[in-house]
């Protein structure tokens, strides 16, 4: 089912749905903004808030920014809060996707319109907007860069892969693996791709038997340790990890290296996404090949934009209404695009634009 996932984008608009009146003229009553981000603990999401708040502030927004620690009762009652202080419009990343409907009804009632920021909100009609990376992409640029790297097209192989997943209850993490394993499972099939420890999901839909609960580094590390100790007792080596994010990168690497793997031409192929700072020094050390780069920048700027919008009672710009499906409705969508970023690219894509400082890096 999700090998259908990939459908073209097409420039296309959604009108606000009719609510409230049209005379907001920037008032910022008009503008009071919640956004409920998931977890200091990774950096993208510390960006994404402090970011968006910025913007919002400086153009006379009132904004409330909370963090909920992975914790969705948390995230709930933050939601809540938001509600009660007159919020109208609320910008949520959430924790688990299928657990803020009670919530957003609370949000409808007082008329406030719901942007599902990053990740998707499932089973609730009051999701007005979804804004986000080509999740299905991400997946893709990785499964495809594997294929390249070694040479699956050509024939090559059999070479060993452990894939994995991100986390159940994000929507986002069935959309990565679907991207990659499209790519990856015919070559499991023709036998170029072997994966030692049986850990190899049947199709798109079993992903979730991988996934690794809350994006935890040290679960997927854990989980890493486990397999090389019961799989790879006989001499035999990893050749490529398929790992979903940087996160999950940062544990199988520390796996990796407590297992005596050591950076060179025998070290595995190992994928990622955020560009978050340790990754991209793991990518310069030659720990981590690559990682896909998502400018959160944009999509904060992609979301301000909808607000402002939104509050001028003026159309939506989306470009996606067919994929984002949260079981109650499509929800119209703004995807953004992802890109790979390699040891190469460091200077050019991450530094020279300002997403990072070279002094993160080492560099
Ligand atoms: C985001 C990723 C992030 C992951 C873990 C996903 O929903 O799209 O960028 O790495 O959550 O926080």
């Amino acid at each position: 089912a999700i090998a259908a996932l990939a459908v073209g984008l097409g420039a296309c608009s959604s009108t606000r749905p009719a609510e409230g009146g049209g005379d907001a003229a920037g008032a910022s009553g008009d503008c009071n903004v919640g956004i409920a981000m998931p977890t200091r603990s990774l950096e993208r999401w510390i960006n994404d808030g402090e970011q968006l708040q910025k913007k919002l502030q400086d153009a006379g927004c009132t904004v409330d920014l909370q963090y909920a620690d992975n914790k969705t009762d948390q995230q709930i009652s933050q939601i809540q809060n938001q509600i009660s202080g007159g919020a109208k419009i609320l910008v949520i990343a959430a924790i688990d996707g299928s657990t803020l409907g009670p919530v957003l009804e609370e949000a409808k009632s007082q008329n406030a319109t719901v942007i599902a920021y990053d990740r998707l909100i499932n089973g609730s009609e009051n999701v007005d907007y979804y804004a986000t990376f080509d999740n299905y992409k991400v997946g893709t640029l990785q499964g495809q860069y594997i294929e390249e790297q070694l040479g699956l097209k050509d024939g090559k192989g059999p070479f060993n892969l452990e894939p994995f997943a991100g986390s159940p209850d994000d929507n986002n993490a069935k959309f990565f693996f679907a991207g990659a394993w499209d790519v990856l499972q015919p070559y499991v099939e023709k036998g170029q791709l072997v994966v030692p420890s049986g850990k190899s999901p049947a199709n798109d839909d079993a992903w979730a038997s991988i996934g690794i609960q809350g994006w935890a580094s040290d679960k997927a590390q854990a989980e890493m340790d486990n397999r090389l100790s019961s799989f790879y007792g006989d001499g035999k080596k990893v050749n490529v990890v398929l790992s979903p994010n940087d996160s999950l990168a940062i544990g199988i690497e520390a796996s990796l290296k407590s297992a005596g793997y050591t950076a060179g031409a025998e070290y595995p192929i190992i994928t990622g996404q955020d560009a978050d700072k340790a990754n991209v020094k793991a990518i310069l050390d030659g720990t981590q090949s690559m990682t896909v780069w998502k400018d959160t920048r944009a999509l904060g700027d992609r979301v301000f934009t909808m607000i402002q919008e939104i509050k001028d009672g003026k159309e939506v710009e989306v470009n996606d209404t067919k994929t984002y499906d949260n079981g109650k409705k499509v929800v119209p969508s703004y995807l953004l695009t992802p890109e790979v970023v390699v040891k190469d690219d460091v200077q050019s894509k991450l530094i020279d634009s300002g997403f990072l400082k070279a002094s993160d890096v080492g560099l």
